[in-house]
């Protein structure tokens, strides 16, 4: 099946199951393929931050993916011999609907997301693989094998979320560029007795190399430790896992049983440039690092959230295809600094020595430092993630005190209440597809404001005494916020900013 004007999604990991169902939702023509021939059973990534699930929320699967995790409340770094507590990171009071970690297996997040996609009409293609592509200025053309021989299609474009060893990379050109001293993990999914707290996640530093345990439904956990190179070997033994756990946790966590045990190496690495023509990296295809604060997944799932937005007004809307440069603007550097953090507390949990004296006071200090352990939650959480400078984020007129600005992410609007007096989150009005104008108070026309979104959105108003407007896009983010309700102002974003054709604007 061809799809001139619809996207081909590479890979039916996470990333590409999130970024096919979102394209789906905005009523974009949506191809998912995956060379398994059955989804993974690869535990895998197994945390999904406050800010992931706020944009999971508005695909509607928070309560599945809750039904199948457990809710971690906070993070703890400890010295892996003494025990003693070296920082804590509370994430009940982080500003979120989801003020936890949920921890939970890949395979289970994946399971979710694929009935999802499948209940938007997108079922993943499995057994295809993609080994050629193509472009040209309308589209690209692309070979798949399957069971079947070669398929050749053409589509609009090509979103490449296939994963650390990306084709979809390789075949545009590009390569990950960074720091290959590959570091190598141990980890398995085990059943453990312990003493300690399953609400809180945790990693201990000790001389030998960083041990990380996120607590699993009931008393299964993840295990992960860094190891020196293992050579050969696929997997670490049981007893070795047993050993390793023993060791770095001070004999304060007993396995009792293992499920999945594997090696992992990691490079610390990220491709130059998200977008290459009709052709556009998300997710580990364009970035590797450190499992250390579980950032990876979370990583290409927002990746995804903003790509698809943008990749729908492209496809469906007619925008300028240059509107996808905002794509690599804003979210290059976000995964940059990931690569860049992850680094730097994979290499803060193994230091020993005087190095490793050095972390432990650093750390005692730091944990006593006024505002530390909110500021600590909520960059673990990914809530920090803003795009303020970015040529989308448009504040015009003068900034209330206290409101959230451009780029910012749009907090739950106030002023805004079901008819039994809750609150309404803005999670919860992202699930109608598209944009959702916040219009305060008494102020613009409603009639004229949805007139000029059209069926890009929704235009909501809210009981507020301010004047003004906030336009959040799909993604949860602010795209312009202004002091007056004025409808040219949303034409201009819409045609200048957003680059939409004068005619979607003007209906
Ligand atoms: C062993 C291991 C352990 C990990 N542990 C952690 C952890 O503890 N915490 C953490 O945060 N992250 C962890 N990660 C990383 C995490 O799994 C990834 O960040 C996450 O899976 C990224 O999702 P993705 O969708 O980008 O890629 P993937 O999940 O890798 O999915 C890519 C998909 O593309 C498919 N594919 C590849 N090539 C093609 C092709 N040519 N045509 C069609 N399909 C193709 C693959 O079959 C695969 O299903 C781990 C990764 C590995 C490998």
């Amino acid at each position: 099946m061809s799809i001139t004007s619809g996207v081909l999604v590479v890979g039916a990991g996470p990333v590409g199951l999130v970024a096919a169902s979102q394209l789906a939702r905005l009523g974009v023509p949506v191809r998912i393929i995956d060379t398994l021939g059955a989804p993974t059973d690869e535990s895998r990534a197994v945390v999904i931050h406050a800010r992931s699930l706020e944009m999971l929320a508005a695909l509607g699967v928070c309560p599945r993916l809750e039904a199948r995790g457990r809710r971690v409340d906070g993070f703890e770094i400890a010295d892996g011999t003494t025990g003693a507590t070296r920082a804590t990171v509370d994430l009940t009071g982080i500003p979120s609907r989801h003020p936890f970690m949920l921890d939970i297996a890949q395979p289970d997040t994946e399971r979710v997301l694929a009935e999802r996609a499948a209940e938007l009409g997108v079922v993943v293609e499995r057994g295809v693989e993609l080994t050629a592509l193509t472009q040209d200025g309308d589209g690209v053309e692309v070979t798949l094998r399957t069971s079947a021989g070669d398929e050749r299609a053409r589509v609009g474009w090509v979103v490449g979320a296939d994963g650390a060893h990306s084709t979809t990379r390789h075949l545009v050109g590009t390569r990950l560029e960074g720091d290959f001293h590959g570091q190598h993990f141990a980890m398995a999914d085990v059943e453990v007795e312990t003493s300690l707290d399953p609400g809180t996640g945790r990693m201990f530093t000790h001389p030998d190399g960083l041990a990380m345990l996120f607590p699993l439904r009931g008393t299964r956990a993840r295990v992960i430790f860094l190891v020196d190179d293992p050579g050969d070997a696929p997997a670490p033994t049981p007893e070795r896992i047993e050993a390793l756990t023993h060791e770095r946790t001070g004999g304060r966590v007993r396995v009792t049983g293992s499920h999945w045990l594997t090696y992992f190496e990691i490079h610390h690495a990220q491709v130059p440039q998200y977008r290459h023509g009709r052709v556009l990296l998300a997710g580990d295809a364009a970035h590797i690092h450190s499992p250390a604060g579980a950032q990876g997944m979370n990583t290409g799932i927002q990746d995804a959230a903003n790509l698809a937005w943008k990749l729908a007004l492209v496809a469906r809307h007619g925008a300028d295809p240059a509107l996808l440069d905002s794509y690599q603007e804003e979210r290059h550097p976000v995964g940059a600094e990931v690569v860049r953090v992850t680094t730097r507390l994979t290499d803060i949990g193994t230091a020993s020595g005087p190095l490793g004296v050095l972390r432990n006071a650093a750390m005692a200090v730091a944990g006593h430092l006024p505002g530390f352990g909110e500021a600590a939650a909520e960059r673990l959480a990914e809530l920090t993630i803003g795009h303020p400078g970015s040529s989308l984020a448009v504040q015009h007129g003068g900034h209330r005190r206290g409101a959230a600005r451009a780029g910012e992410h749009a907090p739950d609007p106030a002023g805004l209440r079901r008819a039994d007096g809750t609150p309404v989150a803005v999670e919860e009005l992202l699930q109608r597809p598209g944009f959702v104008l916040l219009v305060h108070g008494d102020d613009g026309d409603l009639g004229e404001l949805g007139d000029v979104l059209g069926d890009l959105g929704t235009v909501v108003r809210l009981d507020a005494d301010e004047h003004g407007m906030a336009l959040v896009r799909p993604d949860g983010y602010l795209g312009l916020v202004a002091d007056t309700a004025d409808p040219d102002l949303v034409r201009r974003y819409l045609t200048e900013v957003l680059r939409l054709p004068a005619t979607v604007a003007a209906t």
